[in-house]
C-alpha cells in the first residue's frame, strides 16, 4: 500500500468514525527507520534519486530545477 493510497482512504472514513479508528489501528504504515522508504523528496515526494548531501533532502530532478536559486553553480 502506497502512502498516497492511505490518506485517500482516510478521506473516504472520515464520515464513519469507529471505521477510521479500525482503519488507523489495523492498516497505518508503519514507520520506518531505515532503508529507501525513509527519505523522500521535500518537493515532489519522490525516493528515486535522493541527495542527501549539503542537507538538500531533494530527488535529483528537483535539485536541476533549482540549483541555480540556492546558490549552485554549473560548470560546462
Ligand atoms: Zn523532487
Amino acid at each position: 500500500m502506497t502512502q498516497s493510497d492511505h490518506k485517500k482512504m482516510l478521506a473516504q472514513l472520515k464520515v464513519k468514525k469507529p471505521k477510521h479508528g479500525k482503519f488507523i489501528k489495523h492498516n497505518a504504515p508503519k514507520e520506518r527507520k531505515h532503508g529507501i522508504a525513509k527519505f523522500c523528496c521535500k518537493i515532489c515526494g519522490a525516493r528515486r534519486g535522493f541527495i542527501k548531501s549539503y542537507g538538500l533532502n531533494l530527488c535529483r530532478k528537483c535539485f536541476r530545477d533549482i540549483a541555480t536559486e540556492i546558490g549552485f553553480k554549473k560548470y560546462d
